[in-house]
């Protein structure tokens, strides 16, 4: 399916490490035609092209501390200049912090644009680490799956490539995760407040299934751009 999203939307997905926002962001971004840009992945790609922000964000990254809003903003604002971005956007990962949100807003301001909603994914503090601990990846297609939540069906194999080379994230281990969820909840969580002021905060409970946590997250998206 793929419903059209007629203004550009931007969408904020806010959450802990675990939440599901990498997840549920891919979903919308096929179902809307939105474009999934996790600050995560941007800083992932620029330590692994070795560039002078990659350079000094890896070892924050690998403490699960936060990256400066200096780094951040500059590789984010490299990628909202992409024309593909004009179709709308899913923030994955971003704002983290006040800082970030405020200049957030200028720039979108600058473009005539503001943020249409953000959806805070509430889940259960107790899980997440269990959650981010036991996640890996197919080194291929990028299918993601979990030690006990969800296995591969054939051992070894991707159910959706076939493939047989997985992958860890470095800060995927449980003692990052719990700096990274202490880091959620000093800076990012305050902004929760930010976005119910302006009015556009979607709060969804994010502890079921995959599938109704995405039909939850899309009657909010057609809410907001109709
Ligand atoms: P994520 O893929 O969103 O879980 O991010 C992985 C790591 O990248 C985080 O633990 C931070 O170290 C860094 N990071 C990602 N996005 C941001 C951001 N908006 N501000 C600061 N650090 C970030």
């Amino acid at each position: 399916m793929n419903d059209v999203v007629t203004t550009p939307a931007i969408v904020i997905l806010l959450g802990p490490p675990g939440a599901g926002k990498g997840t549920q962001a891919r979903m919308l971004e096929d179902r809307f035609g939105l474009v999934q840009l996790s600050t995560g992945d941007l800083l992932r790609g620029a330590v692994a092209a070795g560039t002078p922000a990659g350079l000094a964000a890896k070892t924050v990254m690998e403490a699960g501390g936060l990256v400066s809003d200096e780094i951040v903003l500059a590789v984010l604002k490299e990628r909202l200049a992409q024309p593909d971005t004009a179709a709308g956007v899913i923030l994955d990962g971003f704002p983290r912090t006040a800082g970030q949100a405020a200049a957030l807003d200028v720039l979108l301001a600058e473009r005539g644009q503001s943020v249409t909603t953000a959806i805070s994914l509430e889940v259960d503090d107790a899980d997440m680490i269990g959650r981010v601990a036991g996640r890996f990846t197919c080194a291929e297609c990028g299918e993601g799956y979990h030690d006990t939540n969800k296995r591969t069906a054939t051992d070894g194999v991707c159910d959706n490539c076939g493939g047989t080379a997985f992958k860890r994230r470095a800060d995927d281990n449980a003692e990052t995760a719990r700096a990274r969820l202490t880091a959620y909840h000093a800076e990012t969580a305050p902004l929760i407040a930010h976005y119910r002021k302006l009015g556009v905060l979607e709060p969804v409970d994010a502890m079921g299934s995959i599938a109704g946590i995405a039909a939850a997250l899309g009657k909010i998206i057609e809410r907001a751009t109709s």
